[in-house]
């Protein structure tokens, strides 16, 4: 789950980062109210859960109350990437010095925390990381420990020549592990931490993503949750506990397992198919499981084909077939459905199915093949 700036620096805060002050408004009215408290200069900034925002003209200084009021209007009037800007961050401006590139995230391959600094702060880090690869400096922590305080030293060193300065922004990146860690944060981001023209070290903009697999441990963080921009489907999907991302393609996938399903995109792929969607309906048997399933699926109007795909353990096939029924009972489905069971109760479901004339097959490979081809409108 992502979080809005405002909401991250709140957090921060918390932790003892220092961040300018900043108040949330939704009307252009509300944001030059905020800037009058605050004074002046202040920057508006749009809250939406995508970085670039600068470059997309939903960041902007003002200098006046009625520039506030503006600058305020214009960026709720905005689209970041796609995204409509619904509230902005009204924060006081600083003079920057210097700004550099803060993260924090997890590094699978390594299987650590992994820090990375840039002296190349303020732009986008993905296009550091392609082009000058070498002005990223890395730190793997081992968990056991923590971030010590001298890796925190030896680190900011490397991108600020200064050491009394390199040393407060380390005290900084300190905290910044430990929100990362005790929020179970998949990502902490700080780009950039500014030092400013009087010497003080501050997070300017802040990012952080949740880990959703930690979330019950955080009511106060789960809070934070704003899915306006999510689709109607996912939201479902979560609510109802199943495991859904939606990709680029157009074959519905629903799927009992998540190795069995990333198998299953992999075929898919191979045969030249896309899939639409990695969607786990889980190991339990329960028919209603299938009907969200077929819901979350459906929603999304790039759907062409839809493959369904059980390997009957616990799930026991017969309860996905009734699933599958009463779903077909409860809603029109235009796009075809090819379907493979095997393993538990599987003639059980086969017969179910047949009484409403639908079909199955054992073997993954021909379902699979048989979807990509009707995916391409080829009619079996
Ligand atoms: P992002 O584009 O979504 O990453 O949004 P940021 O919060 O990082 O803002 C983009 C850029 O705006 C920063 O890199 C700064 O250069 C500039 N900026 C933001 N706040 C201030 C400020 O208080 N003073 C000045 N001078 N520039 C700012
Ligand atoms: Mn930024």
């Amino acid at each position: 789950m992502n979080i809005h700036e405002y909401q991250a620096k709140e957090v921060f805060a918390r932790f003892g980062i220092p961040i300018s002050p900043g108040q949330v408004a939704t009307t252009p009215d509300e944001a030059r109210a905020h800037a009058e408290r605050i004074g002046f200069p202040v920057v508006v900034k749009a809250q939406v859960h995508s970085g670039g925002r600068g470059k997309a003209g939903g960041v902007k200084l003002a200098h006046g109350p009625q520039e506030a009021y503006d600058k305020a209007r214009d960026i709720l009037a905005l689209h970041v990437k796609g995204l409509p800007v619904r509230q902005v961050l009204v924060t006081g401006a600083v003079d920057i010095a210097s700004e550099t590139y803060v993260g924090i995230l997890l590094d699978r391959a390594s299987k650590r925390p992994l820090i990375m600094v840039s002296a190349a702060g303020g732009v986008d880090i993905e296009e550091t990381a392609k082009t000058s690869p070498e002005k990223i400096v890395r730190c793997a922590v081992d968990p056991r420990t923590g971030l010590l305080p001298y890796q925190a030293r030896a680190l900011m060193q490397r991108v600020q020549p200064d050491a009394a300065l390199a040393a407060r922004m380390a005290q900084l990146v300190e905290k910044l592990y430990r929100v990362w860690w005790e929020c179970d944060a998949s990502l902490c981001e700080i780009n950039p931490l500014v030092v400013t023209q009087a010497g003080e070290v501050i997070a300017l903009d802040a990012k952080m993503s949740l880990d959703d697999n930690a979330l019950d441990r955080h009511p106060e963080l789960e809070a934070y949750r704003d899915d306006r921009d999510e689709s109607a489907g996912s939201v479902l999907a979560r609510e109802k506990g199943l495991s859904y991302v939606k990709l680029d393609g157009d074959i519905g996938c629903i799927i009992n397992g998540a190795g069995l399903a990333m198998a299953t995109l992999d075929l898919v792929k191979h045969y030249g198919g896309e899939p639409a969607n990695f969607l786990d309906i889980g190991g339990s048997s329960n028919p209603e499981k299938m009907v969200t399933a077929l819901t979350v699926i459906t929603g999304d109007a790039n759907v062409r084909a839809i493959l369904v795909n059980i390997f009957g353990g616990i799930t026991r096939c017969d309860d996905v077939a009734r699933g599958l029924l009463q779903a077909l009972d409860r809603m029109t489905i235009a796009a075809p459905i090819v379907i493979r069971l095997t393993g538990t109760n599987e003639t059980e479901a086969r017969a179910i199915l047949a009484e409403r004339g639908l079909s199955a097959t054992t073997a993954m490979d021909e379902a699979v093949r048989a979807v990509v081809a009707r995916a391409k409108g080829v009619t079996a």
